[in-house]
């Protein structure tokens, strides 16, 4: 199993690891990686792996068979070589303040609306949230927005640590946003002081400060029920 960096330091761009395998000399699995591979309605990072002064572009990175695979654009790396990741930092620090926005306009439609949200799509210029809603209200979704702005001016701090099944189990709100939740001894949780606390395997800003504002972009009708929101971040 790769060690996944990112989980306890979500701020490393560079790190050093050793090639474990190689498929079809372009899939390459690390012993450790600080990549995010595409999952939870997060992108996956690109970067670069340098092996022996070569560069190879990683230009996708996805769990396969329970391993996280990097492919890369051209061949000649092979098991047993020393590598350095680095990560294309622009990309992923966006979707890093993306995914901490998507965290606190979750939480205020739920507390606030009873909102369910269903999906969750995370992006570079545009992100999307779905969310079950009879009464449907455009001036109403733009000011849940700018309360969710007013929560990040606060600055609430950002962590994650780990919980027991146990403890997840019995606490539902833990995992109101997944769909079926994975069988596993630990959880990684992901709580934004005062606001909300989820189980949550993605990459996320420190302090909220650092998302920004979110800017409201446009409001679907999905059917019956059925909202969708796309928002964006001020540069
Ligand atoms: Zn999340």
């Amino acid at each position: 199993m790769t060690e996944l960096l990112y989980l306890e330091d979500s701020y490393l761009r560079e790190f050093e690891a050793i090639i474990i395998e190689v498929n079809n000399d372009k899939y390459v699995v690390l012993d450790k990686t600080a990549f995010y591979f595409h999952s939870g309605g997060q992108p996956n990072d690109t970067g670069k792996i340098i092996c022996n002064n070569v560069e190879y572009n990683v230009v996708y990175v996805a769990k396969v068979n329970g391993n996280v695979s990097h492919e890369v654009d051209k061949e000649g790396l092979k098991v047993g070589d020393k590598i350095k990741g680095v990560i294309n930092w622009e990309r992923r620090y966006k979707l890093m303040r993306m995914h901490t926005a998507a965290h606190v306009l979750n939480a205020i439609f739920f507390n606030e609306l009873g909102a369910i949200i269903t999906g969750n799509q995370k992006d570079l210029e545009k992100s999307r949230m779905d969310f079950n809603l009879e009464n449907y209200n455009i001036d109403e979704i733009k000011k849940k927005i700018e309360k969710a702005n007013e929560e990040i001016k606060k600055d609430l701090k950002v962590k994650s640590y780990y919980l027991s099944k146990d403890e997840v189990m019995k606490n539902p709100s833990l995992h109101k946003l997944a769909k079926n939740i994975e069988d596993r001894d630990v959880y990684r949780i992901l709580e934004i002081e005062g606001l909300d606390t989820q189980c949550d395997g993605g990459t996320h800003v420190k302090s909220l400060k650092e998302v920004g504002e979110i800017i409201f972009i446009k409001a679907e009708n999905k059917g019956k029920n059925n909202r969708r929101v796309y928002f964006g971040l001020r540069d």
